[in-house]
């Protein structure tokens, strides 16, 4: 796809993780962490299972207890007994250093290990313990995250890098000395387990905070400074469109600039909220910004005062759920039918202009116009729909330009 001329991709080293890879000139991962309790087999395979069908390329579990531990290995039997091959991320606070050790067939069963440095322990059991970590995951040759966060910062290293600011001539801000921490939590470690043998192509780094600016700081400081693969995510983005807004301001203006190979939002379901919205909105800020294309986008206006009912409403809303259902055998049948554009509009004042630029496109009829529906494909007006069934007809249109348009390879094969 062409990418937006001022975009250009800061350079990583490449990490493979199974079948996936981050940074280098891979296109961005989407990413998601399960709310399961891990050691709660079938709930998390279903989460997890879940989250692979919605788009999710790579999947956290946490891993806290000697019983999530050694479920690790089921579930991904489980997963991969159903098909579901996305690699499993081992997310360690605290005793990670005893379970990797404790369960070998967990360290196996995972893709790769998040480590926190704040959550790793204190003085001399903290190098130790780090070590162990690392040690384990050359053993296994997997690739690993050094998460900072600033919730969980490591406190020695605030303490003596404000030590340090309040003898220079000219001491900076706290704000920014938690910045400077962040960023050397990060790249102390990274080459703290390089040191330990754990190559530069199997670290990806992330420095997570929960307010915007800070974020973009932090991460613009160590793309600056680095040339590790960047896991991007704002943390405790929040529930709702508070979170979505906060994770799209800070992620769209590092990744214009390049910096990020894998994303994951960290949005607070709503009560009975499926898990799984964290994976479409990464998807969507991704294809908003021309990155990457999952699925077909739909083009709705918002409508006004000269649009009739709710009616198109609906069905934009229709046709979108249509569209990302199908969306998993399409995938597969009809390669590229994620870059199609269906434009649904309330009246013909934008309408047949949008639906001409769209690959298909309807305008439904406004206040005072004419009950009919005029449909565009390809620019060209084809039909006029009218009637009770119009959404029926246009969803029917719509299957049959994707198998026209996007189906000749398979035709073609066959023929
Ligand atoms: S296309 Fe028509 S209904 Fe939609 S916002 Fe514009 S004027 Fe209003």
């Amino acid at each position: 796809m062409n990418l937006p001329s001022p975009y250009q991709r800061h350079r990583t080293v490449a990490v493979r993780i199974g079948p996936v890879t981050v940074g280098g000139d891979s296109p961005v991962v989407v990413q998601s962490m399960t709310n399961t309790d891990t050691a709660d087999i079938q709930a998390t395979v279903t989460q997890v299972a879940q989250l692979a069908q919605a788009g999710s390329e790579l999947v956290r579990i946490t891993v806290n207890t000697e019983e999530a531990a050694a479920a690790v290995p089921h579930i991904r039997e489980q997963l991969d007994r159903q098909g579901c091959a996305v690699p499993l991320v081992g997310d360690f606070h605290f005793n990670g250093h005893k379970l990797l050790a404790k369960h070998p067939a967990c360290a196996v069963a995972l893709a790769k290990y998040r480590i926190n440095p704040g959550n790793v322990g204190r003085g001399r059991k903290r190098d130790e313990q780090f070590a162990s970590m690392i040690e384990t995951a050359c053993r296994h040759d997997k690739p690993v995250r050094i998460g900072v966060n600033w919730g969980s910062l490591d406190q020695e290293l605030v303490v003596r890098l404000m030590d340090e600011n309040a003898r220079a001539p000219q001491p900076r801000d706290a704000r920014a000395i938690t910045h400077e921490a962040m960023v050397r939590s990060a790249l102390e470690s990274a080459a703290r387990a390089e040191e330990l043998g754990l190559g530069k192509d199997r670290i990806i780094l992330s420095v997570k905070m929960s307010g915007v600016q800070d974020l973009i700081a932090v991460y613009r400081e160590l793309a600056g400074r680095s040339d590790h693969a960047l896991h991007l995510g704002l943390t405790e983005a929040g529930m709702g469109s508070k979170g979505i807004v906060a994770s799209t301001a800070a992620l769209a203006v590092l990744l214009q600039e390049g910096i990020g190979d894998t994303i994951r939002i960290s949005l607070t379901p709503e009560p009975g909220g499926s898990r799984s919205r964290e994976v479409q909105v990464a998807q969507e800020i991704l294809q908003s910004m021309g990155l990457r294309s999952f699925t077909p986008a739909v083009v709705a206006c918002p409508g006004c005062g000269r649009t009739s009912s709710d009616y198109f409403q609906h069905l934009a809303q229709d046709i979108q759920g249509y569209l990302r259902e199908q969306m998993p055998a399409w995938h597969e049948r009809y390669p590229g039918v994620e870059n199609m554009t269906v434009a649904v509009m309330g009246c013909v004042v934008n309408g047949p202009g949008e639906s001409k630029h769209a690959n298909i496109g309807i305008s439904l009829p406004g206040t005072g116009e004419r009950p009919v529906a005029p449909v565009y494909v390809d620019g060209e007006k084809t039909v006029t729909l009218k009637g009770e069934r119009i959404a029926e007809e246009f969803q029917a249109l719509v299957t049959e330009y994707v198998h026209r348009t996007y189906g000749k390879v398979d035709e073609e094969a066959a023929g």
